[in-house]
């Protein structure tokens, strides 16, 4: 009978607590965040994820999750335990273990206290070579325990998708385990058998393996999209040529696949920390970098690319009204980590420029993390249209993809429509509005301005 404790119910903890207690699972899912176990104790979500406040109710009432205010509590009750806590980059790149050494140094105190051996998962991403060189030691210390003898250990990289997180969990592409040794491996893999069906595929493999994987994973998908955001700026610069049409085309070729919508960029809590903690790791093992600083790069130049349309058209942006539509790193979600938006935006501000902002769901964390940002919040994608001289596409929800020409050009002093993620189709909206599209050769402005 499994009973799992969830240590950091964050994005990923939260979720995979709510999937494992909808599989009959009883979790204890425990974070050091006193608001957070508040809001969920009064059955309210902190996190905006389809379908996971039903799930996550449905799961209290059933019994199966419970929301403990302590940590001895949720390890004492459960036989596998998964961390789930932040690791995010430091400012010089490095990754910044602190909270995961501090969950380990608590978790350790407490198996020290239990009489029988306990599984320790993680599934916060970590570098190869930390789980064995700085986590199990910190266990190792505060327990008195060892490792593979008293207690076994896992590293379980996740791979789900903010904004599909059930659903990625409920169907994963792959199960990953890395595992320290056979008994580990065996625990976590029947597991994971009893949940998943046989389709899904499980890779067993060392630790280092699974850490290795997981970067490599995460920096491969921002290469891609650094790659076709590279290739737009070819397009707006080729007289007849669309990234659209191109790229559509080219994710036909199973050698090269999908996940390549060209736009200003990558974001959230994922993509920037992990590529920029693999860089310093890959420099300090003495390989050369520069393919990935050059991911990093371009994806700092577009998120810039909407600030660089804007001054075109206008030359001088002070004063100028803008608004912006999108606040969160992709559609789905309340989360504005390290979103593309918020470089847009300090930018404008830093122009002089009065800026507007609209996101479906994450204007409250945005105005709690960034109250002291002079912005226009609005309630409504009209209200913010209002009086503009631009609108900057910067999130691909579905309510933007639903705008007419003619809703543009009522609502706006000047109905100038800078399309961050290419939502628009081109040959409605090039004739009616100034419209700019990344990877889409517009006219000159000249002509534009006949409009
Ligand atoms: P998050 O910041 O949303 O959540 C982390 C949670 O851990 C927070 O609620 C925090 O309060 C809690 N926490 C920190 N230290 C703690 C401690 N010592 N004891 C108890 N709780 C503690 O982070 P997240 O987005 O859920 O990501 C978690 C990990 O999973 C990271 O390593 C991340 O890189 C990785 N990951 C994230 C995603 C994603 O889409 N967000 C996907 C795959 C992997």
């Amino acid at each position: 009978m499994y009973k799992v404790s969830i240590i950091g119910l964050g994005y990923v903890g939260l979720s995979l607590s709510t999937f494992l207690a909808s599989k009959g699972i009883h979790v204890w899912g425990y974070d050091k965040a006193r608001w957070k176990l508040e809001s969920l104790k009064k059955g309210k979500l902190y996190i905006s994820e389809e379908d996971l406040e039903t799930e996550f109710n449905r799961a209290v009432s059933n019994g199966l999750f419970h929301i403990s205010e302590k940590l001895e509590e949720s390890i004492t009750h459960s036989n596998i335990t998964f961390i789930c806590v932040d690791t995010p980059t430091k400012e010089d790149w490095r990754q910044d273990y602190s909270s995961i050494i501090s969950a380990a140094k608590s978790i350790g105190k407490i198996l020290g206290k239990l009489d029988r051996y306990h599984l320790i998962v993680v599934k916060s991403t970590l570098l190869p070579e930390s789980s064995r060189k700085i986590i199990i030691p910190a266990i190792e210390q505060e327990s008195g325990l060892l490792v593979g003898r008293d207690f076994g250990y896992i590293y379980n990289p996740e791979f789900l998708r903010e904004g599909k997180a059930l659903y990625d969990l409920r169907s994963p592409n792959r199960i990953v385990i890395g595992e320290y040794d056979n008994k580990s491996g065996d625990i976590i893999y029947a597991f994971y058998k009893e949940i998943y069906d046989e389709k899904t595929p499980i890779f067993r493999m060392t630790i280092e393996n699974a850490e290795l994987l997981k970067y490599v994973s995460n920096v491969f998908l921002s290469l891609k999209i650094s790659f076709i955001n590279l290739i737009a700026r070819v397009c707006e610069k080729t007289p007849n040529t669309d990234i659209n049409i191109i790229s559509e085309a080219l994710k036909t070729d199973p050698r090269i696949g999908p996940y390549l919508q060209a736009g200003i960029g990558f974001g959230g809590q994922c993509l920037p920390k992990d590529l920029k903690a693999f860089i310093s790791f890959v420099e300090e093992i003495g390989i050369k970098s520069a393919l990935l600083r050059e991911i990093y790069f371009i994806n700092e130049e577009q998120a810039i690319w909407p600030i660089n349309i804007l001054k075109q058209v206008y030359h001088d942006l002070k004063d100028k009204v803008i608004c912006i539509l999108g606040l969160t790193f992709k559609p789905n979600t309340n989360d504005i980590r390290n979103s593309q938006s918020i470089k847009i935006i300090s930018r404008l501000l830093d122009e002089g420029a009065v800026v507007k902002i609209y996101d479906p769901e994450g204007l409250e964390n945005f105005l709690r993390e960034y109250y002291y940002l002079p912005v226009i919040p609005c309630n409504s994608i009209e209200k913010c249209l209002e009086d503009t001289d631009a609108v900057i596409i910067a999130t691909d929800w579905d309510e933007f993809k639903l705008l007419e020409p003619k809703t543009f050009k009522k609502l706006m002093k000047t109905p100038l429509i800078i399309d961050g993620r290419r939502i628009y189709d081109v040959n409605k909206f090039k004739d009616d509005v100034i419209y700019f599209g990344v990877g889409y050769h517009s006219r000159p402005f000249k002509t534009l301005l006949e409009i």
